[in-house]
């Protein structure tokens, strides 16, 4: 939700009591979805997501993973991206999601059917991804189709399949069990880690008690702690303005075969998402 993000800090700096503009959604997602030509990133890791909303396939030769869905109607264009690298939509067989909000969750039930993978989810985000619906987000009334989840994730778990290990890392704040994961990509004779980051945004939650999500603050706060003590050389997020997406694609394009590592990324994104949660709060607390 970058754009409300950006709306509420111009806010913020200009007048704190100015009203928030109202997000014209159906034009952010006619942006949101435009096409991306599909592409390795690096090692066997796979952009196959639109312009706007990132997923990301993970290959192996006995099968592969696909982080998150996007919105609905990005599911035709993800099931496509993953056919033009040269893959097969049925080797695709467990489906992940960062988290069950209808921008990132709302075209798991469709890829799901092309594909037939098995589901897996954190607990908290279960009964959101199963209704299409997330009961303590006030913002907006988009909903997504619901899914079913075929497996509950805990934090540190790894999921294997054939040469793909991933491990989850729950790091709840923007949602209850928003979840980041992370792998290992042989380069050289070291190792690359890429972390898939949810998202840290406040995106117009309360943050005060009473609104279905009471722990959210003490949530983020961990959550931004933990990163702290995380390493990534690749850090990937699920919204293409959240990681520069264009910018690296284009370096890479050009040349650049390193155009996605960099060390200090994730330091830089959890210090602005702190940022970014801190004035939220004093300004909730300053009402
Ligand atoms: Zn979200």
């Amino acid at each position: 939700m970058m754009i409300r993000i950006l709306v509420a800090a111009a806010a913020l700096t200009v007048a704190p009591s100015a009203p928030a503009q109202q997000t014209d959604w159906v034009k952010v997602r006619a942006e949101w979805n435009q096409p991306m030509a599909p592409f390795r990133i690096l090692g066997n890791v796979h952009y196959v997501g639109t312009a706007g909303i990132s997923a990301y396939l993970l290959t192996s030769p006995q099968g592969h993973i696909l982080i998150d869905g996007g919105m609905a109607e990005s599911a035709p264009l993800i099931a496509a991206n993953i056919e033009k690298l040269g893959f097969k939509l049925a080797d695709v067989k467990i489906l992940l999601v960062n988290h069950a909000h209808w921008d990132h969750a709302g075209g798991l039930a469709e890829l799901k059917r092309r594909t037939g993978a098995r589901l897996l989810a954190s607990a908290a985000e279960v009964p959101a991804l199963e209704s299409g619906r997330s009961d303590y987000r006030p913002d907006i009334s988009i909903s997504a189709p619901g899914v079913k989840v075929d497996g509950v994730l805990k934090d540190g778990e790894e999921i294997r399949l054939g040469t793909n290990t991933l491990v989850t890392h729950l790091t709840p704040g923007h949602t209850k069990g928003c979840t980041s994961f992370s792998t290992q990509i042989p380069s050289g004779g070291d190792s690359l880690t890429v972390l898939f980051a949810c998202s840290l945004s406040v995106a117009d939650q309360p943050l005060t008690p009473g609104h279905g999500y009471d722990a959210a603050p003490a949530d983020f706060r961990a959550t931004f702690a933990k990163l702290r003590a995380t390493q990534a050389d690749v850090f990937l997020s699920f919204h293409a303005q959240q990681f520069d997406l264009a910018l690296k694609r284009a370096k890479q394009v050009a040349g650049d075969t390193e155009a996605f590592v960099d060390p200090g990324e994730l330091r830089r994104r959890v210090d602005a998402a702190q940022a970014a949660f801190d004035a939220e709060m004093q300004r909730k607390t300053n009402r």
